[in-house]
């Protein structure tokens, strides 16, 4: 059996200027500069289309005082799609970064693991330092989805289309799932915020924001299992992932790249 080659884009919607002991589990002794980028991804291919993760909206980026570059459906549009018409819609995990802007996609089905709701409608909410990265109207909002037949729950590791699966990491949530694509080079592992930037995994060096640690530096071996090497990592919110691949065309040099 062969596996579709899809083809595998990151569109960077939003930016933060910050430091690096922000993105270090205990700070770092080095602190400098260390930004970061928001990113939709976008997978097609044997007549599939599919989004991963949803991005935030222009109130929840005023909020959190982060620079929303363009609205997640303007940087799909850039890449001819158009999110009002995406049936599935992969969702990482619920922190608002990765759901904010779901009700652009009204025609979508999301998938979600199943701890990921737990963990997000459940006991840790009562705790600022586990809920501060989420926004209680996405959840709400999402729950509403469950109750419209909208939302498809997997449990650990699932195939969703030929050639794309999910699997259940955990660890910076209790239900972060990364997303794996069989592209011409390989499998290529979306890992979203498995890894934030490529020296977490790299370096061992947890993100801040995190449920589990141990769980946290498990994903990192579990998505070096389901790439083909290191570089068919891709992290979640690192500048760099636009610096390592090329852009579709010179028009969107600096907004989307192709990782396949
Ligand atoms: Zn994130």
């Amino acid at each position: 059996m062969s596996a579709p080659a899809y083809e595998v884009y990151a569109i960077k919607y939003a930016h933060h200027e910050r430091t690096a002991s922000q993105n270090f589990l205990g700070g770092d002794p080095h602190d400098g500069p260390m930004p970061m980028d928001y990113f939709v991804w976008l997978v097609r291919g044997a007549g599939l289309e599919f989004v991963v993760d949803t991005g935030f909206n222009a109130a929840t980026a005023a909020r959190r005082q982060r620079q929303l570059l363009r609205p997640v459906d303007r940087a799909l549009a850039l890449m001819s799609v158009a999110a009002a018409e995406v049936r599935d819609v992969v969702i990482t995990h619920l922190h608002y970064d990765h759901v904010g802007s779901f009700d652009l996609f009204p025609a979508a089905t999301f998938h979600l693991q199943d701890l990921e709701m737990q963990y997000a409608t459940g006991r840790h909410m009562g705790r600022e330092a586990l809920r501060q990265a989420f926004e209680v109207e996405d959840v709400v909002g999402m729950v509403r989805n469950v109750y419209a037949g909208r939302v498809r729950f997997h449990a650990g590791d699932a195939g969703l289309f030929p050639g794309v699966s999910l699997h259940h990491v955990g660890g910076h949530t209790m239900g972060l799932q990364v997303v794996r694509v069989a592209t011409r080079r390989g499998w290529v592992v979306l890992a979203s915020d498995a890894s934030h930037y490529y020296a977490n995994m790299a370096e061992g060096r947890p993100f801040p924001i995190v449920y589990n640690v141990g769980d946290m530096m498990d994903g990192w071996r579990r998505v070096l299992e389901l790439a083909d090497s290191p570089d068919h990592v891709i992290p979640g919110h690192d500048p760099l992932v636009l610096e390592r691949y090329p852009a579709p065309s010179r028009g969107l040099e600096g907004i989307a790249v192709r990782l396949d």
